[in-house]
């Protein structure tokens, strides 16, 4: 075996659970490891170890990502009533995704995989569209009310100084309706913007943002300012990278994208984000290929696969049967993490060895070897599919070759 190539500065690692977990060791142990010899600050994020630490270890692996600059995650359980009683828990923890994200005030970035023998479903895509996200506010933190009688609806602002009330009238009802009140701060918008730049400077991407603010003039009209503001500052970088922002209205924006061949940064309020997200992730095929990084704006990266910890899958391989369950989006997680690593530690031969990795399974895939999620979309068809460990050793096997 050649030498192992130096990796300068730590990544901070997070464990996981379920099959995710099972994937994430087999990663390490094969395609990793063997090549590099890296520091790895591990933290265990597995739900037993959140549930013993009192969730302190989540806090403890952002902390330390805010140190390295640099994470890399496996997938999580968010736990429910069912996860509670499934695993003996104390309570009801948070989303360690969502303690991270405000620990680190990030947004998130997902991008899908391209690979020649799987088509998207929408023809014209040929580049990834990455799609970042604004994870915080509007209707996710709003107050809604039904109103069960004629009346009206105000919204009335009280300044903390004592200043005069600002009180705007939202609807006058002559019967039964609805009515919603949603926010958010220009600290938070100017934080989304900023990451979104820091994405698309760092991925060479063109960026785009869409809102509605023909309609909503002060609301949506705040987000596209604060944006170009925001792009205002950094023209010159922009300009010397090559990159271009557009705003169009939102409506143009879900257009525009359907007939692109992709390649841009598609930057989306939150609910946009969310439905728009699901929509992409799906026309590009499986989840198994979307990956996924949260970029503070103050430039910490950290990569995770998109899908979950592949529930259905662990129980059957729980159960002693043979499973097949793609560990692409976990991999380029890895190489995310590790060409970052080399880009900001100026470390060529680093940055080399996660791109090799990861046209090593793109060949792998396109070769015909793949998992069953996979095989189900493939063109031209393929006779079988790939076990979960036999993709991974297929890859590890090529990868030593080139
Ligand atoms: P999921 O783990 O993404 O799996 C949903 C289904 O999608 C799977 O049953 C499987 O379909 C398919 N799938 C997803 N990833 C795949 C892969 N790598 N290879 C092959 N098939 C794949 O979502 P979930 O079942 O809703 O959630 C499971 C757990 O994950 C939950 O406890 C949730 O809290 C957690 N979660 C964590 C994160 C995160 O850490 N970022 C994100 C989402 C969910 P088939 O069963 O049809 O094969
Ligand atoms: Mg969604």
């Amino acid at each position: 075996m050649t030498e192992k190539i130096k990796v300068k500065n730590p990544i901070v690692e997070m464990d996981g659970d379920e099959m995710t977990r099972i994937i994430w060791q087999l990663i390490k142990e094969k395609l990793i490891t063997p090549f590099l010899d890296l520091d790895l600050k591990y933290y265990d994020l597995g739900v037993k170890h959140r549930d013993e630490t009192d969730d302190k270890v989540t806090v403890d692996a952002a902390n330390a990502i805010k140190e390295y600059d640099i994470g890399v995650k496996c997938a999580t359980i968010t736990p429910n009533a069912a996860r509670v009683k499934e695993y003996n828990l104390k309570k009801q923890w948070k989303s360690p995704n969502g303690t991270i994200r405000s620990i680190l005030d990030g947004t998130v970035f997902r991008k899908p995989i391209i690979i020649r023998n799987i088509p998207p479903a929408v023809k014209a895509w040929k580049k990834p569209i990455v799609i970042g996200r604004h994870a915080y506010g509007d209707i996710y933190k709003n107050s809604e009310c039904f109103i069960d009688r004629p009346g009206i609806a105000e919204i009335v602002f009280t300044p903390a100084d004592g200043g005069e009330k600002k009180v705007v009238k939202i609807h006058d009802f002559d019967g039964r309706g609805v009515v919603m009140g949603m926010h958010n701060t220009e600290k938070s918008i100017r934080s989304f913007a900023r990451s979104c730049i820091n994405y698309a400077l760092s991925e060479k991407t063109d960026f785009w943002f869409g809102a509605k603010d023909t309609i909503s003039k002060q609301y949506h009209g705040f987000f596209r300012d604060v944006f170009a503001e925001e792009v205002e500052k950094v023209r010159d970088k922009l300009a010397q990278a090559g990159i271009q922002y557009r705003y169009m209205l939102i409506d143009d924006a879900v257009a525009q994208v359907i007939k692109s061949p992709g390649g841009m940064l598609w930057c989306c309020m939150n609910y946009d984000g969310d439905v728009m997200s699901d929509m992409v992730a799906t026309g590009f095929g499986s989840l198994g290929l979307m990956t996924s990084v949260l970029v503070s704006p103050d430039g910490k990266y950290e990569y995770e696969a998109a899908h979950g910890t592949v529930t259905r899958h662990y129980y059957e391989h729980l159960k002693g049967n043979p499973t097949s369950t793609n560990s692409i989006a976990s991999i380029f997680a890895w190489t995310g993490a590790i060409a970052k690593r080399g880009e900001l530690d100026n470390t060529p031969d680093v940055v080399a060895f996660a791109r090799k990795l990861e046209q090593t399974i793109i060949d792998t895939v396109e070769g015909g070897i793949m998992t069953k999620d996979l095989m189900l979309i493939a063109e031209p068809c393929v006779a079988k599919y790939a076990l979960t460990e036999e993709f991974i050793d297929a890859v590890a096997e090529r990868l030593t070759k080139v």
